[in-house]
């Protein structure tokens, strides 16, 4: 096959842009290298403040570089990516959302709660608060990480601000503004933006600007807000309109490849040709493992259970089309062996567990298989999820979120419908058991009593309903934020923030209790 390559956008943090569009950088007076925007400050240090009228460079000031145009203001040369026929003009020079939003915006919100940039504002919180929240994160260490890279500040602003954040700012305007960015970042974050999604992205990020505004001009918030990154933030829309959503063009697989080669790289003097061998022989590498790879997985194939079987309980929609028909199910190792009798860890009434399940389901059960093979491990929609039994891991990846067909009675309607309702617990063990000569892939998990609370589901005094599941009413893995602040709230002795990339974007949550399962 043969094929041509052309070169559709250059992206990386601000100053490898800069170096890549032959921009003089944020720190001088033109400092956007895709708008005309004008500095504020005189001297070192400039700020941004984004005020309408401001206009978009043209394809021309790159094209044509002419030190004397005022259009090219900002531009040291001509880029050599100008002369490209791909070249699309000051978007080629795409923005990096692991770099932009996840670093700098979460650092920016930080700085703010800290004071950085005035103490005067409603999200500027004592020394206690901070100290609070700090101690909060610590102690969620194994689900939130506490070492701040670029991916982890991204887990700061979806998951912490929303939460241990938000619990402590009780200005309602602050709130809200501080709300909705988080919002707006996280839908910049995900792989598919709808028109509604940018509509909102749009609304959410100009009354993010404007609170600003307001503070700057009582003179609340100091000028040093107004960042490169606080500007650029404007800018993505219009990318997207180019490109589609960040996510697909991010930076976040080279940054984990960037740590490798930055061990690797030993020279101090020939640090170039050090980097050049690194990469290629990282990439000779990489071309034994994918043909090695196909020996390993001959041998390792026997320690994974897949099911292609969609008969096994797979539930169905009132049209009579299988749901979760696209999911791949499968089991990872170490399978073992075990019987319904045996109980495990804190659930100890499996067979009437069992009994519920396949009742649920309409499926005849009176001699029921007594073996069960376990795993602890399983692939489901995406996601490596683990078993909490006889696990002890770093980072828990074992709470999940469940959807389950419930009953529910009407009054206009006697009789019973079912109704899809959202649940949250952890998977104690994964199990195939055999019934009626189907294989099904199932699950024991605890199911937690949760409530909302600011929008974001939280865990209750730490209740929990033992249950059998079908691996595909798993949708989802989710992480705990531990918060103490909450107590009085929610009067609960410990209350748990239960919290996913998807929780700020999507559709509101239809909870499940105890009663309808
Ligand atoms: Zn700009």
């Amino acid at each position: 096959m043969r094929a041509k390559v052309h070169v559709l956008m250059a992206t990386g943090d601000i100053p490898a842009l800069a170096k890549l569009a032959c921009h003089a950088g944020h720190t001088s007076k033109n400092c956007c290298h895709i708008c005309n925007v004008v500095g504020q400050t005189a001297g070192h240090g400039q700020y941004f403040r984004t005020l309408p009228g401001t206009t978009i460079r043209t394809i021309e000031s790159f094209r044509s570089f002419n030190p004397d145009s005022v259009l090219c203001k900002g531009l040291k040369r001509q880029s050599p990516f100008a002369s490209l026929m791909s070249f699309t003009g000051p978007f080629f020079f795409a923005l990096d959302e692991i770099h932009g939003l996840c670093h700098r915006i979460s650092k920016q919100v930080w700085g703010l709660v800290c004071g950085k940039y005035g103490s005067k504002h409603p999200l500027f919180l004592s020394a206690r608060a901070q100290k609070e929240i700090g101690a909060a994160i610590e102690g969620t260490r194994g689900s939130i990480p506490t070492s701040f890279h670029a991916v982890d500040w991204a887990d700061f602003l979806l998951f912490v601000v929303p939460t241990l954040v938000a619990e402590y700012v009780h200005d309602q305007d602050a709130q809200k503004a501080l709300l909705g960015l988080v919002q707006a970042c996280t839908l910049l974050m995900s792989w598919e933006l709808s028109a509604k999604e940018q509509t909102s992205i749009k609304r959410n990020l100009i009354k993010w600007n404007s609170y600003l505004e307001d503070h700057f001009q009582n003179g609340k918030v100091g000028i040093e807000i107004f960042t490169i990154h606080q500007h650029l933030l404007h800018h993505y829309l219009a990318m997207i309109v180019v490109f589609g959503p960040p996510r697909a063009y991010s930076a976040r697989s080279l940054e984990r490849a960037i740590g490798e080669y930055f061990r690797l790289i030993k020279s101090n003097s020939a640090i170039g040709a050090n980097a050049g061998n690194v990469m290629l022989r990282l990439a000779h590498t990489r071309y034994v493992d994918v043909n090695g790879a196909l020996v390993v997985k001959a041998r390792t194939i026997a320690r994974i259970l897949q099911y292609n079987d969609k008969s096994a309980g797979w539930p169905m929609t009132e049209k009579g089309e299988r749901v979760g028909v696209d999911s791949d199910i499968e089991f990872w190792g170490p399978l073992g062996c075990r019987t319904i009798h045996d109980s495990i860890e804190e659930i100890s009434c499996l067979p009437v567990l069992f009994a519920k399940f396949y009742e649920s389901k309409g499926v005849e059960c009176s001699t029921i298989d007594l073996a069960l093979t376990t795993s602890h491990k399983a692939f489901v929609n995406g996601c490596v999820i683990d078993s909490a039994f006889a696990h002890k891991v770093q980072r828990e990846a074992h709470h999940v979120c469940l959807q389950l067909q419930v009953n529910k009675t009407t009054n206009t309607r006697p009789g019973l419908s079912t109704a899809l309702k959202v649940f949250f617990g952890k998977v104690v063990l994964f199990f195939e058991h055999v019934n009626e000569r189907k294989r099904w892939p199932l699950a024991s998990v605890l199911v937690y009593s949760t409530m909302m609370y600011n929008g974001v589901p939280v865990v209750r005094n730490g209740q929990m309903k033992p249950k059998v599941v079908h691996l595909v009413d798993v949708k989802e893995l989710v992480r705990l934020v531990v918060s103490d602040a909450t107590v009085n709230i929610t009067t609960a002795t410990t209350t748990a923030y239960i919290v996913w990339p998807e929780l700020n974007c999507g559709p509101k949550l239809s909870l499940g209790s105890f009663a309808d399962i």
